[in-house]
């Protein structure tokens, strides 16, 4: 195991905030702090019974500076405007290292993040999987060898609790796909088809999206052009895939020199990996 660490984490009691809690606590670490929303009822208990543990003696808490106290790394996966706060909160506490999964900024929100970067190490992915960090490679290399004539769609599919859309995934998929075609994503994103005038130019990239019960995130992207069709997917059967595989950004992300990081960068993967 790798050294054993004091981990925060923002939004503790939410979905993705317990099964952080669980993946650090199998993987020996201490839960050293947990945040949660002014208001919520279980402010001040101890988080030990939120994933049906004995007390830990760590207390949730509506203060990211409390929370973050005797902290090595700060791990969130809330909405953007809290983990802004906390970032700002994180640096005046001296907790260097950082893991964001909180997905849905908008791009001043990443050129705050961006800044925040020069002074605080931070491990940042719309998905923690290692399958979509894999998928992200295989569409990336499928858009530079596939020309223009080619259409390609991203479709996503999410519970119907999840806020942002498209999800933080099918935007990191169509980067890659822009990246592959050489244009910015920027330049190439479609709005969703809608209305008399919703037909699409060649060589840009479109979005659907699917909200449905409680699944985890499916993510397809399609290749087609008019003789044939190529799907490449990723379907996640456990909200546990992304947990572990922020605790893994946490244990490489503390010591750390500044700076702004993705999960390729954790894996060992870089961006040109498959040629
Ligand atoms: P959720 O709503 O279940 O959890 C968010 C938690 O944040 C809630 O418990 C909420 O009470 C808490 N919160 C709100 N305001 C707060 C505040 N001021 N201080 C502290 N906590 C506060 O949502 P979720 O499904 O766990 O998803 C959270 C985020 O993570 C979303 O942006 C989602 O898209 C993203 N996500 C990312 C990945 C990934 O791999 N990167 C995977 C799953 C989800």
């Amino acid at each position: 195991m790798s050294k054993k660490l004091n981990i925060a984490i923002a939004g503790i009691a939410g979905r993705m905030g317990r099964q952080l809690l669980q993946a650090a606590l199998d993987a020996g670490h201490t839960v050293s702090g947990g945040s949660e929303a002014p208001g919520s009822p279980l402010l001040g208990n101890d988080i030990g019974p939120l994933v049906g543990q004995p007390p830990t003696g760590t207390v949730v808490s509506n203060s990211p500076d409390t929370a973050a106290q005797s902290a090595s790394v700060w791990i969130d996966f809330t909405i953007p405007a809290v983990t802004l706060k906390s970032l700002q909160a994180l640096r005046e506490q001296g907790v260097g290292a950082v893991v964001i999964g909180t997905t849905g900024f908008t791009p001043e929100q990443e050129a705050e993040i961006e800044a925040f970067a020069n002074d605080l190490a931070i491990v940042k992915a719309g998905n923690f999987s290692l399958g979509v960090n894999l998928l992200q490679a295989l569409v990336r290399q499928a858009a530079s060898r596939l020309g223009t004539e080619w259409d390609i769609e991203i479709l996503e599919t999410h519970h119907s609790r999840k806020v942002d859309a498209p999800s933080g995934t099918a935007l990191m998929l169509g980067d890659a796909a822009a990246e592959g075609r050489g244009t910015p994503l920027s330049e190439l994103r479609a709005p969703p088809y809608d209305g008399a005038q919703a037909k699409r130019n060649s060589g840009e990239i479109g979005f659907s999206v699917r909200r449905s019960g409680g699944v985890i995130g499916d993510h397809d992207v399609t290749f087609g052009s008019d003789m044939e069709m190529l799907t490449l997917s990723h379907r996640a059967l456990d909200r546990a895939v992304f947990a572990t595989g922020a605790i893994k950004a946490a244990e490489w992300a503390v010591g750390r020199a500044p700076g702004l990081y993705g999960l390729d960068h954790v894996l060992g993967l870089a961006p040109s990996t498959l040629q």
